[in-house]
């Protein structure tokens, strides 16, 4: 027997994976499948928020392009085939949620670091236009430090011809609270910038996450900081599709750092949508 009939007869689960994962995330209402870019756990940023354990090291270093794409196949194939919701993780998913809506790009650090990544993309394009799965999205969740690279550029391009969705990080209005929450060497003003330039090419979704930090929430004033920063980045002609404002959901690298009630975070959509104009939604610190 071949070895590829071995495999045909005893496909893998997901469970073995080292790259690929499948989720049921309420936020796509559907199965995302996560493509880990950064099994090394390393990131460029250091939130104080980041749900990554960085207690344990990962066994696997270093992303195997052949060995992710195949992976991905095989969890797309019982993804879209329907035979994940007979595995006992996914028994329970309710009926409305049994569909695969996309192929998400984040991982143990920031996915955009990864020297390859645009041949990484393109890999994972092609697969998903050789499985015919073209209304499933490619979502590329990122905090925009690299976006001035051409390789991430051309990473972006793909997505774009590739029903793609870049969901940008942008949860401060000040460089002072960047600094505090998002600790990185990496001034505020690129990420700024960065957002501002990415946006004008194709509409962006903003990923913001407030907290409470020693107790307190941001300040109005930082709220308000950040509303203006968003609208500036639309009066220059940046496109933004959508503010996603969101609080911690699962345990935070720093223990000062909480969630934020449902309230607060229904209030910080608010402000957004009456300061900016711009469609916002709210995910509470239950939502996955
Ligand atoms: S950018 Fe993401 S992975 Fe990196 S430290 Fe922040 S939350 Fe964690």
């Amino acid at each position: 027997m071949s070895l590829t009939t071995l495999h045909t007869q005893h496909p893998r689960t997901f469970e073995e994976n080292r790259f690929v994962y499948p989720v049921l995330s309420r936020r796509s209402e559907g199965v995302s499948v996560g493509v880990n870019l950064n099994p090394d756990k390393v990131c460029n940023f250091d939130c104080i928020y980041c749900q990554v354990d960085r207690t344990s090291q990962s066994e696997t270093r270093f992303v195997e392009t052949a060995q992710l794409v195949d992976e991905l196949e095989e969890t797309l194939k019982l993804a879209a085939s329907g035979e994940l919701f007979e595995h006992p993780k996914f028994r329970d998913t309710p009926p409305q949620f049994r569909r695969l809506n996309d192929i998400a790009f984040s991982g143990d650090g920031e996915p955009t670091t990864y020297k390859n990544f645009d041949e990484i993309i393109r890999a994972c394009a092609e697969l998903k236009q050789r499985l015919g799965l073209n209304a499933v999205k490619m979502v590329l969740i990122t905090n925009a430090s690299m976006f001035h690279r051409s390789h991430v550029q051309r990473g972006l391009e793909i997505l774009d011809q590739n029903n793609g969705e870049v969901w940008a990080k942008l949860e401060a209005g000040t460089a002072e609270y960047f600094k505090l929450v998002d600790r990185t060497p990496i001034p505020f003003q690129q990420i700024l910038d960065n957002i501002g330039s990415a946006a004008k090419v194709r509409p962006l979704v903003i990923q913001a996450l407030f907290m409470r930090i020693n107790g307190q929430p941001p300040s109005q004033a930082e709220l308000e900081a950040f509303c203006d920063r968003l609208s500036e980045i639309t009066a220059a002609g940046g496109k933004l599709k959508l503010v996603q404002v969101y609080t911690v959901a699962r345990r935070p690298a720093e223990s000062y750092v909480a969630p934020l009630s449902d309230a607060e975070v229904d209030a910080i959509v608010a402000l957004v949508t009456d300061r900016t104009g711009l469609p916002a939604k709210a995910y509470y610190g239950t939502a996955s």
